[in-house]
């Protein structure tokens, strides 16, 4: 088989380890991928900012982080002794029993021998006379490849919101991203939380068990429902042993790769009376099932989404004592399923404690940051800690914190300032081999991730195969193939209701200057369809590529 190893550089060349493939990220997608391509017998190295394996899961430590896709459909499904050996102990695992997982997996393939640690990729440049990628570090150190991969995640550029002094709090202050390895204690604390995404409907109920005194501040509610979590049993442990192999057939078969999916009436074919008890059975019900697993037109018909979201508004109205509370806590600028929904555990009971308050900063907008805590409009409060849970610059983020480089110096960051524009959401026309895991416009987007991510990699793995038998070493898209998967990511997105709706979805961060326009980001046709695309491109001899 030809070699994949980069021509040699000219002698005055800053010195850089060589290998056939670099990964950038240790998280779900860079440790699988790394397991494949060592199996092909390639060079691999993997560069990692943070101190471990686990990527999301080594990073997002906060309280109350857990799953939302049930823990046996999260998993990887390559390893049949893996599926063997490792036992969820709860249907939704928190982030503790995630990250021992990673910890075993990269431990039973000896992964780490093959990774470097508290290295971030700052800069990687294409040199189209040696036809291969060199990437330079923060701090320095560099590396040079035939093939360089991005597995840094749709959910790891951590933002920050945009208040002014925020430096000067003189408290403790946490993002949620980035918390530290040891137990906070709030026990007697004034706590503050900003934001109320997902991450915060995890986090606000458990601070709230030991807190002193808790305030939320809230601009945007969404519809939470609840996530029903409960510890796995013997019995069903033995279920789910037993049953991998139709578990991870139904997530193939499901648009978005859980173990629910779509219900195939419409929400107004069926008697109010029925459609009634059909939202109670889902609410009743553990994980995405209200989402995912729903009448098959509530998130592309505006009046079949109204009868959800009627539903879920009372439910809230239901669960939270106070009326003005509720009426903060209920969303009316947007329809149920049109923004991520978080799932919750308790979130609506946690305001009818008396040390909880909920402030909506749409009628008291946050000023700044004091040394002391936070001063809105009309009230300067005062805490000991300040926890923002403010979210991510979503899909992009992480690529354009990298200063990529085509050939002739031409910026990805650039490129993409009008929105990506991909082919397959795994590669880039003018980017020769480089291969975007989970990148824009991929369907992992969209989806129980672990399941598209190992489609992602088997699908990159077989191209690698195939190169290597067919003796090239370069491939690109072409400019039509990609402009037709952008249009297709455009069209398949367009029917569905949440691209009328400013989220970060659509690409949208409040606290980002540039994130203000919606742009599509997600591939929205469905994890079967976009396996099949990408079946086919790779079954005719990976059309719309060009190798060289
Ligand atoms: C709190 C939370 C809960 C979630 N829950 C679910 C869930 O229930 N179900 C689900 O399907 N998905 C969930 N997700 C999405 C989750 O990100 C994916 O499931 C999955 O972990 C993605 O794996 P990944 O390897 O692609 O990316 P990540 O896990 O994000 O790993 C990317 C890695 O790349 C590294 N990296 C990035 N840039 C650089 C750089 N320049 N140099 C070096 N290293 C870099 C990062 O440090 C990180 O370790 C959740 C996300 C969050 C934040």
């Amino acid at each position: 088989m030809p070699s994949f190893q980069a021509k040699t550089p000219s002698a005055n060349a800053v010195p850089a380890a060589q290998y056939d493939a670099i990964i950038i990220g240790a998280g779900m997608s860079g440790m699988y991928q790394l397991y494949r391509l060592r199996l092909l017998g390639m060079s691999v190295r993997v560069f990692e900012s943070g101190g471990d394996v686990g990527g999301t899961w080594y990073w997002n430590r906060y309280p109350g982080a857990r799953f939302d896709s049930e823990s046996y459909s999260y998993g990887y499904s390559f390893s049949e002794e893996l599926l063997k050996e490792w036992e969820w102990q709860e249907h939704f695992s928190a982030q503790p029993e995630t990250l021992r997982y990673l910890n075993f997996v990269a431990d039973k393939f000896d992964l780490r021998s093959d990774i470097e640690f508290n290295c971030r990729v700052a800069k990687a440049a294409y040199d189209e006379a040696l036809n291969c990628w060199t990437i330079d570090m923060d701090g320095g150190g560099r590396a040079r490849a035939r093939f360089l991969i991005t597995a840094i995640g749709p959910l790891s550029a951590s933002t920050m919101p945009n208040i002014d002094g925020v430096d000067s709090f003189q408290g403790a202050a946490f993002h949620t991203s980035a918390w530290p390895h040891e137990p906070v204690d709030f026990a007697n604390k004034r706590v503050a939380v900003i934001g109320t995404g997902a991450t915060a409907v995890q986090l606000i109920p458990e601070v709230a068990k030991t807190v002193g005194h808790l305030t939320v501040f809230q601009r945007r509610p969404n519809y939470c429902t609840p996530l029903h979590n409960r510890p796995i049993d013997d019995e069903t442990q033995s279920g789910i042993k037993a049953g991998y192999a139709e578990i991870f057939e139904k997530c193939a078969k499901s648009y978005g790769g859980f173990i629910h999916d779509v219900d195939r009436r419409k929400a107004l074919e069926v008697s109010p009376e029925e459609r009634e008890a059909f939202f109670e059975k889902l609410y009743g019900e553990p994980g995405f099932g209200l989402w995912m697993g729903n009448f098959r037109d509530i998130l592309v018909d505006q009046d079949a989404n109204d009868t959800i979201t009627q539903f879920v508004r009372r439910k809230i109205g239901e669960r939270v004592t106070d009326p003005d509370v509720a009426e903060k806590l209920t969303p009316r600028d947007h329809g149920f399923g049109t923004r991520r929904v978080p799932m919750e555990t308790g979130y609506y009971e946690t305001y009818n404690q008396d040390n909880v308050l909920l402030v909506d900063i749409n009628d008291s907008p946050i000023k700044r940051i004091t040394p002391q805590g936070i001063e809105t409009s009309d009230t300067r409060y005062e805490f000991d800690i300040i926890i923002y849970a403010t979210g991510f610059d979503a899909i992009t983020g992480a690529f354009d914190r990298i200063d990529i480089r085509g050939p002739g110096g031409q910026s990805l960051k650039e490129k993409w300032a009008d929105g990506p524009k991909t082919y397959l959401g795994l590669q880039i026309e003018g980017f020769p081999n480089l291969l975007t895991l989970v990148g824009p416009h991929n369907a992992a987007t969209f989806c129980n991730i672990p399941r598209c991510i190992e489609q992602n990699v088997d699908w990159v793995t077989d191209l690698m195969r195939y190169m290597k038998d067919n003796g090239v070493s370069r491939i690109v898209p072409t400019a039509q193939a990609q402009d037709e998967w952008t249009a297709h990511v455009h069209d398949s997105a367009a029917r569905l209701l949440f691209t009328k709706v400013d989220s970060w979805f659509m690409g949208i961060n409040s606290n980002l200057p540039g994130r203000q326009k919606r742009r599509f980001l997600l591939y929205a046709g469905g994890a079967p369809a976009y396996r099949e695309k990408c079946n086919d491109v790779a079954a005719n001899g990976y059309e719309g590529f060009e190798f060289g």
